[in-house]
């Protein structure tokens, strides 16, 4: 499958197939026409609006957010998914840099919003049934951005990776051609439509004429009620980030009968381990398992690599991808260095942010390039991610700069100085902990963390505030004066 364009090709199952089911969550499904006629009608309507800036989408799951998405692509305005778990002030960041021109509420908004139109969710519905008249008009270019993904900034404000239409679609015909996919298949959408992982269940489903499996999040809490879920779901192909393989590896009531139909497993986002692939492979013996790797900067992924017993035997830690790729180099050309991604899937940089964009992306031969920050090496041609060379981590699936942490922390008042720290267990984070100076150290303890708890929950996401906060009288400094990070971490990690 080789497509031109993401858009038409998503409605030509729309006109060709209306009934085929675009999106199943819980007990409803949708199908390709009511995502047709409903996205066609949201996107003549946004037109007649003339609103020319990006669209904020927020809400959760719900299939009115797929609808939003391609309406604001099919009015030529970039979509801002954000999800309903987000910060309250960090909202209020990503309205000041996004400056959005409308914001398409599928859940109540949690804070005033005064200066930008909303539609409602009823608005919505009204709209999907005046039936606006919408035609399609093939954009010239492809260079304009079809959405837009925060990730954790260092400076405590998020950065807005802009996503163009062409890195979309290099993108998706880059894993139909090296994962071989069949159209109508049914896709295991388990991220949130916040994190990129997301993009790769939605577009490869919709575009190949296959299902957009949504798992309800409350699901991830309740095990026996995921797997009793699960094996409903007749899943095709499963695309979840390790993390979540791992916990559901975890419980005794995941076996082959819970993904009897099951083709591939895709993983992406963070390291796969050795011993969790093999034991899935166990399980599920026929399944193809793909380790595929990259950032929201160069548009979800950027190499991939089907696992194998033979590489698992071979390789303690596994290979993320094949190196024989004009995308891939290792700066220098030296053994280990830092992993730099060339090519049409790289975006065109951070919203808003000339900064943060002139430091990460510049071009090489004409071709968009993007430091990762990761430290790689290639090794009989296969390429391999070693270890980070700044403060970004991941954390159960979840990106996190150390630095964000560190600078909403060092806002709250009681606090003098504080870091943070990842304590590891086999390459893979399993909690934050927090070194902190309190200005007034005669404070309760209890009281201190319960008051960082409630002024971290307003500022940064649940998943990254530290499972651990230990107050000391004073942080060690090196000889320089800079706080020295590396006691503490090797005091927290001896092995490493
Ligand atoms: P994100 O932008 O959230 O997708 O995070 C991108 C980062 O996740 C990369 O720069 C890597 O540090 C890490 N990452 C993604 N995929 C893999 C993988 N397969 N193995 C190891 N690390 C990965």
């Amino acid at each position: 499958m080789n497509i031109t364009n993401v858009i038409s090709s998503i409605d030509f199952w729309g006109r060709h197939y209306p009934k085929r089911i675009a999106y199943d969550i819980g007990a409803n499904t949708y199908t390709f026409s009511e995502l047709l006629n409903y996205s066609d009608s949201l996107a003549a309507y946004l037109r007649i609006s003339k609103y020319s800036g990006p669209i904020l989408i927020y809400g959760e799951q719900e299939f009115e957010m797929i609808v939003s998405f391609l309406g604001a692509a099919k009015a030529s305005l970039a979509y801002i998914p954000v999800s309903n778990k987000t910060p309250n002030n960090q909202i209020k960041r990503m309205l000041v840099l996004a400056k959005p021109s409308v914001i398409i509420a599928i859940q109540e908004l949690p804070i005033d919003i005064k200066d930008t139109p909303i539609i409602t969710k009823e608005k919505l519905t009204t709209i999907f049934t005046i039936n606006y008249k919408y035609n399609f008009i093939s954009e010239k270019s492809l260079d304009r951005t079809f959405y837009i993904i925060f990730t954790s900034g260092t400076t405590g404000s998020p950065k807005g990776v802009q996503i163009s239409h062409a890195n979309l679609l290099h993108f998706i015909n880059w894993q139909f051609k090296s994962l071989k996919l069949d159209t109508g298949l049914r896709y295991l959408s388990q991220a949130p439509f916040s994190f990129d992982l997301s993009v790769m269940s939605i577009y490869l489903a919709l575009t190949s004429g296959g299902t957009i499996v949504s798992l309800k999040s409350n699901l991830n809490q309740n095990f026996k009620a995921l797997f009793e879920a699960l094996s409903k779901l007749s899943l095709d192909i499963w695309i979840s980030t390790p993390s979540f393989i791992e916990l559901s590896l975890k419980s005794i009531d995941f076996n082959s009968g819970c993904l009897k139909n099951i083709k591939s497993f895709i993983f992406c986002g963070e390291e796969l381990q050795n011993k969790t692939a093999l034991s899935l492979i166990k399980i599920f013996p026929e399944t193809k398992i793909y380790n595929t790797y990259g950032p929201t900067e160069a548009t979800v992924a950027t190499t991939c690599i089907e696992i194998s017993e033979k590489l698992l035997k071979k390789y303690p830690r596994l290979p993320i991808g094949y190196a024989d790729n004009d995308a891939i180099a290792i700066e220098n050309s030296s053994d280990l260095g830092e992993i730099i991604i060339t090519g049409a899937n790289v975006s065109k940089g951070y919203l808003n942010n000339p900064i943060k964009t002139a430091e990460s992306f510049f071009k090489s031969n004409h071709m968009q390039s993007y430091r990762t920050g990761d430290i790689g090496r290639i090794i009989d041609g296969l390429l391999f991610y070693e270890y980070r060379r700044d403060f970004q981590l991941k954390l159960h699936g979840y990106r996190v700069e150390l630095e964000e942490i560190e600078y909403h922390l060092n806002n709250i008042s009681i606090i003098e100085k504080a870091i943070v720290l990842p304590l590891y267990k086999d390459f893979s984070v399993k909690m934050l902990v927090s070194y902190i100076v309190l200005k007034e150290p005669n404070i309760d303890s209890n009281d201190a963390i319960k008051e960082i708890r409630i002024n971290l929950l307003k500022t940064i996401y649940e998943y990254m505030i530290p499972s651990k906060f230990i107050f000391i009288p004073e942080l060690p400094l090196t000889e320089s004066g800079k706080i020295d990070r590396r006691k503490f971490f090797n005091y927290l990690n001896p092995i490493n």
